[in-house]
């Protein structure tokens, strides 16, 4: 089972980046070309009822899977990055950190109004992230599809900041 897969291969990485966060990290996956190839398909058939006409991987760790995922499904893919990496002209969205506060930034012709988006991560936490992505969108003009993870952290509750915007909400291993 896929899931299992991936629970046995991420690594658990105690107090990082600070005290109190296990941090799963996913590098041990993508050593593991058979491995990636299962979590693409097992992504994209989660996806397999739903319209999706872009799909926009979170930098960074999104861009991994996200690029795969929109190459199976043949649909463009668009990188929604931090703020100053992007070289064209920009649509922004900010949200709050615990501490401060961040700033996520799209090219303003990524997306067209009225397209389907679909919006991936590696993993869902707290959902902040995804939801600044997801207002980012909207302010596009364009419509949030769903949402794809490899990992959702259910206990973080997450999720239920995502339904105002979609209720197509897939992980492949939670915890
Ligand atoms: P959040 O906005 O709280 O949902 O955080 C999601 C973002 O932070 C994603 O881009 C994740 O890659 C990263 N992240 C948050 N918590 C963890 C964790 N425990 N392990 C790995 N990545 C994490």
């Amino acid at each position: 089972m896929i899931e299992t897969k991936i629970k046995q291969t991420v690594r658990d990485v105690n107090d990082f980046p600070k005290p109190g966060i296990v941090f799963k990290d996913i590098t041990p996956i993508l050593k593991d070309a058979v491995l990636c190839g299962e979590i693409t398909a097992a992504l994209a058939s989660q996806l397999a009822d739903i319209k999706i006409d872009v799909i926009a991987g979170i930098e960074s760790r999104g861009f991994l899977f996200g690029m795969a995922l929109a190459n199976l499904l043949n649909v463009p893919f668009v990188p929604i990055r931090k703020a100053g990496k992007l070289p064209h002209k920009t649509i922004q969205q900010s949200y709050d950190l615990e501490y401060g506060s961040a700033t996520l930034e799209m090219h303003e012709d990524a997306v067209l109004p009225g397209q389907h988006v679909l919006i991936h991560d590696d993993l869902l936490a707290t959902g902040g992230t995804v939801v600044a992505a997801s207002k980012l969108i909207e302010k596009m003009g364009a419509v949030v599809a769903g949402y794809s993870f490899i990992i959702a952290l259910d206990f973080l509750n997450g999720k239920d900041r995502l339904k105002t915007f979609s209720d197509h909400n897939f992980a492949l291993a939670s915890y």
